[in-house]
C-alpha cells in the first residue's frame, strides 16, 4: 500500500479499529442491525482488523485497508429518521462566501451542485439565490433524496460515479462537498467526476472534520474517525498536494469558531460514548449515571480541556479552492 497522496510507503500506525470499537458507534441501533453492519465490515476488511496510519511524508492520515463504506454498508448504516443538521457553520460560511463571489452579478444563472446532500438544508437555502432549475443534489440516503425531491430540486439517489454522463460535462460552476470526502477512498475516481462536471474557474466548497481536534482526541485514546465511515483525514497541506496536482486551486480555510462550552461538551459526551459504561441501558439510573460519569470526566482531562481553549480545535475545517484549467 502507498500513500493515495504522495505515494510514499513510510507510515505510522496510530491506532487499530476492529468491530468491538465499531459496536460503540452503533448503540441506537437494534442487534440485528448492529450484527449485520458488523458482518458487512468484515467482509469489506476480509477480517476484523484496520489500521489508522499517518504518511511520515505529506501527513495524510488513512486506513489500511483504504476502502470506504459501500453502498450496502451505508443503506443498512441509515435509518429513515437519521439526524439531519438544519444549519451549521460550514453551510453558514459557503452561502456567505457564494453571495460575496462576483458571478457577474447573476448568481440566479449560476449552477451548483451539492454531492452529499443529505435531507438538503444547504440547496433549499442557497435556492433563494440560484434558480431552483440549476441546482443539483446527490444524496445516498432514500430519506434524504425524498426530502429534496419534494422540494422540486433535482436529486439523484446514488453516488457520484453516476455523475460521469454527457449530460454532466462542464455542467456546474459551483460545486459543495460537505463532510463528504473524508467517507471516500477512490480519490481518482472522485477528482475525475469533479473535473467532469465542473466548468473552467469553478469554486468548491469543502469541510471534512478537523485535522488537528481529531489529532487531540487520540492522544486520549477517543478516536472519532472510524473506518470504514471515515477513512481518511486531511489538513491543509494535503489539500494542496492532493487538489493542485489535478488542477485546483487553493484559495482559503478555516476552522470552524465554536465556544469554549461547546468543545468542551463535545469532548465529554464523545469521552462517554467510547466509556464501557455507556452500554447502561437502565432508564433513570443509567442517566444518573451518565451525568456523574461527565462530572468525573473534567478533572481526570485538565490539560486537554485546557488545550480545547484554543481556536485551533474547533470540530470542522472549510476549504475553498478554484479551478485553474
Ligand atoms: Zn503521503
Amino acid at each position: 500500500m502507498l500513500c493515495p497522496i504522495c505515494k510514499s510507503k513510510n507510515f505510522k500506525i496510530l491506532y487499530e479499529i476492529n468491530s468491538r470499537y465499531i459496536k460503540k458507534l452503533l448503540l441506537n441501533k437494534s442487534e440485528s442491525k448492529v450484527n449485520e453492519l458488523i458482518q458487512i465490515v468484515k467482509e469489506l476488511w476480509e477480517g476484523d482488523l484496520c489500521n489508522f496510519v499517518k504518511c511520515q511524508n505529506c501527513s495524510y492520515i488513512f486506513a489500511i485497508p483504504f476502502i470506504a463504506g459501500s453502498e450496502e454498508f451505508y443503506s443498512c448504516f441509515y435509518s429513515s429518521n437519521e439526524n439531519y443538521p438544519v444549519w451549521k457553520w460550514d453551510f453558514d460560511i459557503t452561502l456567505k462566501e457564494i453571495i460575496n463571489s462576483s458571478f457577474n452579478g447573476k448568481l440566479i444563472n449560476e449552477s451548483l451542485i451539492d454531492i452529499g446532500a443529505g435531507d438538503g438544508a444547504f440547496v433549499k437555502k442557497i435556492s433563494k439565490f440560484i434558480d431552483k432549475k440549476n441546482i443539483n443534489a446527490i444524496e445516498y440516503s432514500e430519506y434524504g433524496c425524498k426530502k429534496i425531491s419534494e422540494f422540486a430540486i433535482t436529486c439523484l439517489p446514488t453516488d457520484f460515479k453516476a455523475l460521469l454522463k454527457d449530460e454532466y460535462k462542464d455542467k456546474f460552476s459551483i460545486i459543495c462537498m460537505f463532510q463528504l470526502l473524508e467517507h471516500i477512498s477512490d480519490l481518482e475516481l472522485l477528482i475525475k467526476v469533479i473535473n467532469w462536471i465542473s466548468k473552467n474557474n469553478s469554486i468548491m466548497f469543502i469541510t471534512v472534520p478537523n485535522y488537528y481536534a481529531r489529532e487531540l482526541y487520540d492522544s486520549v485514546k477517543i478516536h472519532e474517525d472510524v473506518p470504514p465511515i471515515h477513512v481518511s483525514r486531511w489538513n491543509r497541506k494535503t489539500f494542496k498536494l492532493f487538489f493542485e496536482r489535478n488542477g485546483w486551486k487553493f484559495q482559503k480555510d478555516f476552522i470552524s469558531d465554536e465556544s469554549y462550552i461547546s468543545k468542551i461538551k463535545r469532548f465529554v459526551i464523545s469521552k462517554y460514548r467510547f466509556s464501557i459504561i455507556s452500554n447502561i441501558k437502565i432508564p433513570f439510573i443509567g442517566k444518573v449515571i451518565k451525568y456523574f460519569y461527565c462530572l468525573f470526566v473534567i478533572p481526570f482531562n485538565i490539560l486537554l480541556i485546557f488545550k480545547l481553549s484554543n481556536k485551533k480545535f474547533g470540530n470542522s475545517y472549510w476549504v475553498c479552492l478554484r479551478k485553474i484549467k
